[in-house]
């Protein structure tokens, strides 16, 4: 596993399980130091002109735009990530920072009628923000945060996870290399107690965005009341993948198995409980399992490779316990054999939704299959749950396809899809899944705070 010593981390490619770097980790007083020079940073980033910030971070996005190669090779060596998802998370860095760059120039208040005078309100910047990342997708969540709030004119430290340090260190330089100024966007590695509590308790922080467990969420919610600190909060997930009879079952299930194994299952979004009703299992199934053997798990370099290793030997086994339960395995993947911490994909079921894999956050590619009856019986078994985060429902019927839409509690729902993220529609979840909403276009309303002022003309 990936170890912590005294101010260093050593990082381990997942598909190998060798130790390929170690990268120097930040204190309680580094980082300090760096939110000061934020603080800084921020007096006179914030009166960057519109246009300027604008040409800014579009800069920032092409000097990405020339690295994806580079930053997906950093991904698939220190995330084991497959080099086809490693290319799109940073073209998809690329996409968020030219799409918040349209910010600054738009309209950022309103004109309210009022008698006796004037009113408008102005969107101010709030100061420094801090950016707590988790390790199953260094880059698209770390610009989820950093983009409209840099693009709102906030200054950024942000905080890797231990493990995977070093696409954020690298997007820092290359905002360096684009011309954002020094201490307007710093990438602080170090661990959780140091670093992200630092972001928590230190005053000249004025935010915190925590991407991460709901454990460690609750946590920093709680540190962060101490000073009213606002918090935007994503945390895990356990989504329902419910699927009707009159869906289209050869789409639904050969699609399901990437709605929760890609990304080796770590993933909060990943649709980790399929519901099927009861009156299709069979033919669900026989869909389902060649989908499943089929999928290429492999060294995550190849083009080819559908599904890399889980993070750490910790997380391995973490996830491994799960099958001690005894839950019946029902379909199985394949997964290389010797070195790394690979893990086949497999599919328990059917199991009660109650059973402890059907109710707790595994994290790795295990899927339970539980049957349903009917609409009632489905949006029971889906709403069950402490998370609401993601899901999808398959069927062909429009109203029944509405009607689930309102009745699911889940903050990122898709309709004979399973796609949750797209950077211009908001993303967050309901219930112990998170707090507050990225992406979108009303993502800035959550790194600036609204002032509202009257003017008599009296
Ligand atoms: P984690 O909570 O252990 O760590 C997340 C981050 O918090 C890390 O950078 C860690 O160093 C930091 N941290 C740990 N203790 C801290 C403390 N006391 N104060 C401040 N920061 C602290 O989570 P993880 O294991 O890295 O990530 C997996 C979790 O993240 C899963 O539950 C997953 O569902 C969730 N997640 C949610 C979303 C979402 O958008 N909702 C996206 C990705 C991951």
């Amino acid at each position: 596993m990936s170890t912590v010593v005294a101010n260093q981390v050593e990082l381990i490619n997942p598909a190998l399980g060798s130790a390929f770097e170690r990268v120097d980790l930040v204190g309680p007083d580094g980082a300090d130091e760096a939110i000061s020079r934020a603080d800084h940073a921020f007096r006179s980033w914030r009166e960057i002109a519109p246009g300027d910030r604008a040409r800014l971070l579009r800069r920032f996005a092409a000097a990405v735009e020339a690295d994806i190669e580079n930053l997906a090779a950093l991904e698939v060596r220190n995330s084991g990530h497959t080099i086809s998802n490693a290319r799109w998370e940073a073209g998809h860095v690329r996409d968020v920072l030219n799409y918040y760059a349209g910010a600054p120039e738009r309209p950022n208040g309103s004109q309210i009628p009022v008698p006796g005078g004037v009113d408008i309100t102005f969107r101010e910047a709030l100061g420094v923000v801090g950016i707590i990342v988790p390790w199953n997708f260094p880059m698209p969540i770390a610009a989820w945060g950093f983009a409209p709030a840099l693009a709102a004119g906030n200054t950024v430290v942000l905080k890797p996870a231990e493990v995977t340090p070093l696409t954020a260190m690298r997007l820092a330089e290359l905002a360096l290399e684009a011309g954002i100024p020094e201490g307007v966007f710093t990438v602080i590695p170090g661990r959780g107690v140091d670093v992200g509590d630092r972001f928590v308790k230190n005053p000249l922080v004025k935010k915190v965005v925590f991407t991460g467990s709901t454990q460690v969420g609750k946590a920093v919610l709680a540190g962060c009341s101490e000073q009213l600190k606002p918090v935007t909060l994503e945390l895990g997930g356990k989504s329902a993948n419910i699927v009707f009879a009159d869906a289209d079952l050869e789409k639904a299930a050969t699609a399901a198995p990437f709605a929760v194994f890609d990304n080796a299952g770590q993933d909060c979004c990943a649709r980790s409980r399929i519901l099927v009703q009861r009156s299709v299992l069979d033919r669900f199934l026989g869909y389902l399992e060649p989908a499943i053997q089929g999928m290429r798990v492999e060294d995550p370099s190849l083009p080819t490779s559908e599904m890399g290793p889980l993070i750490t030997a910790a997380h391995h086994e973490r996830v491994s316990s799960f099958l001690e339960d005894g839950d019946p395995v029902l379909i199985k993947g394949t997964a290389p054999e010797g070195p790394g911490f690979w893990f086949a994909p497999r599919v328990l079921g059917p199991v009660s939704p109650t059973a402890r894999v059907a109710v707790e956050e595994i994290f790795g590619p295990v899927a339970v299959l539980i049957p349903f009856e009917d609409e009632a019986d489905a949006v029971r078994i889906a709403n069950d749950s402490q998370y609401g985060l993601s899901g999808s429902i398959w069927t062909r019927d429009v109203g029944r396809a509405l009607r689930m839409s309102k009745s699911v509690q889940s903050g990122a729902l898709s309709i004979n899809s399973n796609s949750s993220v797209r950077y211009w529609t908001p993303f967050g979840g309901f219930k112990e899944s998170g707090l507050g909403r990225e992406l979108g276009p009303d993502a800035l309303n959550a790194f600036t705070e609204e002032k509202n002022v009257f003017l008599s003309i009296d």
